[in-house]
């Protein structure tokens, strides 16, 4: 069968874009008081109305909505989510406006052109190419706008829990690479126990602080001995990093407790209750050997990570489209970052990436390759074609 071509309407998809970078939805969790994603959603359920597409909102938090939308298919495909985020990080540093979405030699600039509003528009830009060439699917293609991914994805959270598609298709930026996997991460406290007592009642104080010196130890112990050997494809090694460190009651004071918070990120075949072990195990073990040394560690957020195999169907078929759409065989890479995959993969929805290419990430200047943005629409439209009829 000869494959079918979707047309893209490129001006569209940068008007689009523009749009999208020009309204503020930076997220109220990273930065008190900021806009959120109300407005985004309400300017994606009209563009989804416009295509004749059902649309809902899913309320994640006050006033900020999920949007939900449908193409309903004839009932015998398999059905496909086709998903990205609607927030952004802070605009601090940025020079000049970080939304103004201006356009330079084939960059689009601006807060979210790259991270991710970039690969929204590839999103509407596949759907309205196929509704322009009449396709009729025979599963339901869903469009997923989510809240929330650059702090806790409570947007991708409560999307899995109102609809079941049989795969997905994220687009955030991996400049045109197919992602196939990446870190979980976990965020830890550390606690170490003394007992105050007068500085100068040295047979009576036991120092939390200078205890903590074993733990930290331990990272540097992890990081040069125990994760340089156990290497991934995509994603080299595990590695863990100290972030705040606590504790002390006074100058003449014996400090009674000391505490460190730290990360880990891990590949996809390790779980944070087996990093949890790991702490436990250490402080088992120096609690017999150190006198006086009592700690504790305690797990306060954790995502795992993510891996889907190359010869999955969701894979083939998006291999096979950019293979069809670019003439050439996409490269694949893993993401260190962490990503709403995740938690599509958890839910059981085999998931795969892929996005344009651009620069600036959470960075002052921020863009993203129009012409990107456009194959990746391109290759979407295709693989979503190929994935429900
Ligand atoms: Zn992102």
């Amino acid at each position: 069968m000869m494959p079918i071509s979707y047309a893209i309407d490129t001006a569209t998809v940068t008007q689009y874009l523009q749009q999208m970078v020009r309204i503020d939805s930076v997220n109220p969790g990273l930065v008190t008081g900021a806009a959120g994603e109300r407005a985004m959603a309400e300017w994606l359920y009209q563009v989804c109305m416009e295509m004749g597409l059902e649309v809902e909102f899913q309320e994640t938090a006050l006033n900020r909505p999920n949007v939900i939308a449908r193409w309903a298919g004839s009932g015998a495909g398999k059905s496909l989510l086709l998903t990205g985020h609607t927030d952004v990080v802070s605009v601090e540093n940025m020079p000049g406006d970080p939304f103004d979405g201006r356009i330079e030699e084939g960059k689009l600039y601006g807060r979210g052109s790259y991270d991710m509003k970039g690969g929204l528009a590839s999103i509407l830009g596949a759907v309205s190419a196929l509704k322009a060439a009449n396709f009729q699917p025979a599963g339901d293609i869903w469009l997923g706008f989510v809240t929330d991914e650059e702090y806790l994805s409570i947007g991708t959270d409560a999307l899995v829990t109102a609809i079941k598609p049989d795969a997905a298709i994220l687009t955030e930026p991996t400049d045109g690479r197919l992602c196939i996997a990446h870190k979980g991460f976990a965020w830890l406290t550390l606690t170490t126990y003394g007992k105050a007592a007068h500085g100068s009642r040295y047979m009576d104080g036991v120092d939390a602080i200078t205890h903590m010196q074993h733990l930290l130890k331990m990272i540097t112990t992890l990081e040069e001995k125990v994760f340089v050997d156990d290497l991934h494809p995509l994603l080299e090694r595990n590695s863990v990093h100290a972030s705040f460190i606590q504790g002390g009651l006074g100058l003449s004071t014996y400090p009674d407790q000391c505490s460190l918070q730290v990360e880990h990120r891990y590949l996809p075949d390790l779980q944070a209750s087996e990093i949890i072990q790991l702490w436990q195990d250490e402080i088992d073990d120096l609690a017999k050997n150190v006198p006086g040394f009592k700690a504790s560690v305690k797990l306060d957020f954790e995502r795992p990570g993510y891996e889907i195999e190359r010869d999955a169907p969701i894979v083939q078929t998006l291999h096979q489209a950019f293979n069809e759409v670019m003439q050439t065989e996409p490269d694949y890479m893993g993401m260190f970052a962490w990503l709403d995959s995740a938690i599509l993969g958890r839910a059981g929805i085999p998931t795969v990436i892929l996005g344009p290419g651009g620069a600036g990430m959470h960075s002052a200047v921020e863009y993203v390759h129009l012409q990107d943005v456009f194959d990746c629409a391109a290759i979407i439209a295709q693989a979503t074609a190929d994935w429900v009829r």
